[in-house]
């Protein structure tokens, strides 16, 4: 079991009560051993007697850690006086559960060593369980070239009780090693990948055996970068539900920080009672940076990556992909070019799409239109697979969609209402590119033969299209995005109750568009419909089974403020 120890710097003398308060809220909310960080009260004249006082008042075991400047910490003291402190620290009656010192420091002198070990004093250790040394790593900058050295150093050292390296990760490939090296550790081990990169391998630490996962204690800004807290570890990531047969999964893109995702997959994961793990992987914009991600993540078989969600900017290099590694696609994938998802089924790959049935189907509710998706949904077979109903083709010949932008989502969207028999005029600002949409689906018959019905417009031609529904695909409006205070319809368009206007943006829900087009009185469908339902179909795609109705519903509501 991999011990979740919460991190808890404490500066002053006058922070040791709260401190304390913190510690409690920490053993509460999960954590195992907590770590206190007194790189400055250890500093203070008073600072020994505070130290001994967390240590004997701390509610779960404890590790101290006094880090230097040198080594990314606030002791700006001699290494002679540190030791010193954590000599009676470590000797003191009721001393912590480990202390932890740099390797470089240890190394500087074998005076200093001798006194750490006398500090830690390995046959006491052995005998009463008490203070162990954690020796440590850390390289904030990047992987040093002497690390696995390092490590074995430490693996070989009989007096180092847990073996600790952390280091700044370059990318997602970083997580690979760490899992490989806590996969071969002789001894308790830590290896963390630090920054937003390395995510992983604190979440997937149970995975592959890691000793202790340390996390950032709530409200604290966290002694590590990408440091989570104990309730994100146990509640957003099912931490306790990670084992060696754990499948997994997550979200690739550039950036996700701010990505739902993990949190909905997690909580179906658990409520369906499935043995997953969906984490973050960032992977920077170029197909060079996703090729080699991917490739080292599949050829990694202990990782077990059994499916990924695939956002901005990645989701024509997934296609491509899967393409290139002889893999199979569905048909919206296939015919428009992007997935956003990934199935790694027995080593072959598959690529789906669920932006675009998600998006005809929250429309065709709103048009109340029988949707295929939804078939799909409740059997936990893949969306586009499921045909469109004569029924509902009949509906969706009969209506007029606009779709603006014609960037990736609208390039899906077009093409599921193409599939879905809709008419469909594609408006963007760069008219050659709403003109590459219609050249393109034109191209590709329908699966019983026919053509589609998608053609670009002219912007001017907006309000003159009598549309029964209008779809933003462009990222105006959006959080974060190119004009967040826009509204991507003229004011000459007529809206009344007929008229459907739906949003793909959904950071912030209520869009310059969402708060137009209802007050100019036209039904609305806010972006929170589409993407609940393309997480809804991914889940089933995932785990195989449907996820737990209203589930993903409340989560995202939960989230993004009405
Ligand atoms: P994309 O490929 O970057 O396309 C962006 C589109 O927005 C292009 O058509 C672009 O026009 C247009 N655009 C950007 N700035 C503009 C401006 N200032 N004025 C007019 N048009 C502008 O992005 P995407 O992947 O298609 O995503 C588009 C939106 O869909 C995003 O907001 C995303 O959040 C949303 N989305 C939502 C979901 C969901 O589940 N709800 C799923 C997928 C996507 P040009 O071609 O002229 O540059």
């Amino acid at each position: 079991m991999t011990l979740i120890v919460s991190a808890i710097p404490v500066e002053a003398p006058g922070e040791v009560d709260e401190a304390l308060h913190m510690a409690a809220d920490e053993v509460a909310a999960g954590a195992r051993l907590i770590e206190w960080r007194v790189d400055a009260l250890a500093e203070d004249p008073s600072g020994l007697a505070c130290i001994l006082r967390l240590v004997r008042q701390s509610p779960v075991p404890c590790i101290v850690t006094i880090r230097g400047a040198a080594e990314g910490g606030g002791w700006r003291g001699e290494d002679t006086d540190r030791v010193s402190m954590l000599e009676a620290i470590g000797t003191a009656t009721e001393g912590p559960r480990y202390i932890d010192f740099e390797q470089d420091c240890l190394q500087r002198s074998a005076n200093l060593r001798q006194k750490v070990l006398l500090a830690v004093d390995h046959e006491r250790q052995v005998r009463d369980l008490k203070t162990g040394l954690i020796e440590s790593f850390h390289d904030f900058q990047t992987r040093p070239t002497d690390l696995v050295r390092r490590l074995s150093r430490m693996w070989e050292d009989p007096a180092c009780a847990v073996a600790k390296v952390a280091w700044r990760a370059r990318s997602v490939r970083d997580c690979l090693e760490a899992f490989e090296l806590m996969r071969q550790a002789p001894k308790p081990t830590v290896v963390i990948c630090m920054g937003g990169p390395g995510i992983a391998s604190r979440v997937l630490s149970p995975k592959f055996g890691g000793f202790m996962c340390y996390a950032k204690a709530q409200g604290d800004m966290g002694t590590a970068p990408g440091q989570l807290t104990v309730p994100q570890l146990r509640q957003q990531y099912g931490f306790d539900r990670i084992g060696a047969a754990t499948r997994v999964f997550g979200v690739v893109g550039w950036p996700i920080e701010h990505s739902l995702s993990p949190r909905l997959h997690n909580a179906g994961f658990a409520s369906v009672g499935f043995d997953g793990c969906y984490v973050p992987w960032p992977v920077p914009p170029e197909w060079e940076h996703f090729k080699a991600s991917l490739s080292a993540m599949l050829d990694f078989k202990p990782l077990d990556l059994a499916g990924l969600s695939v956002t901005l900017p990645h989701k024509e290099h997934l296609v491509r992909f899967v393409r290139e590694a002889g893999g199979t696609l569905d048909e919206v994938a296939a015919r428009c070019g992007a997935a956003n998802t990934l199935l790694v089924r027995q080593g072959s790959l598959h690529a789906a799409n669920t932006d675009a049935p998600a998006a005809v189907g929250a429309l065709a509710e709103a048009l109340s239109i029988p949707a295929s998706a939804s078939e799909a949904l409740a059997s936990g077979m893949e969306p586009s697979a499921v045909p469109a109903g004569p029924e509902a083709r009949e509906a969706w010949k009969g209506l007029r969609v606009a779709v603006l932008g014609a960037g990736g989502a609208a390039r899906a969207i077009a093409t599921g209402l193409a599939l879905a028999g809709g008419r469909v005029v594609v408006f963007n600002r760069t008219q050659s590119r709403a003109e590459a949409i219609e050249r393109d689906l034109h191209r590709q018959p329908l699966p019983g033969g026919g053509q589609t019905h998608v053609v670009s417009g002219r912007a001017s031609e907006i309000a003159c299209g009598c549309f029964h529904a209008f779809v933003n695909a462009t990222s105006l409006g959006m959080e974060g995005g190119p004009d967040a205070a826009a509204s991507p319809l003229p004011d000459d368009v007529s809206l009344d109750d007929r008229v459907v206007v739906m949003d793909t943006v959904y950071r912030p829900r209520r869009t310059p568009l969402v708060r137009e087009a209802a007050s100019r009185g036209a039904r609305v469908v806010d972006g929170t419909a589409m993407f609940v339902r393309q997480a809804q179909m991914q889940f089933s795609l995932f785990a195989g089974r449907a996820a737990p109705p209203g589930l993903f519903r409340s989560l995202v509501d939960e989230a993004v403020a009405p």
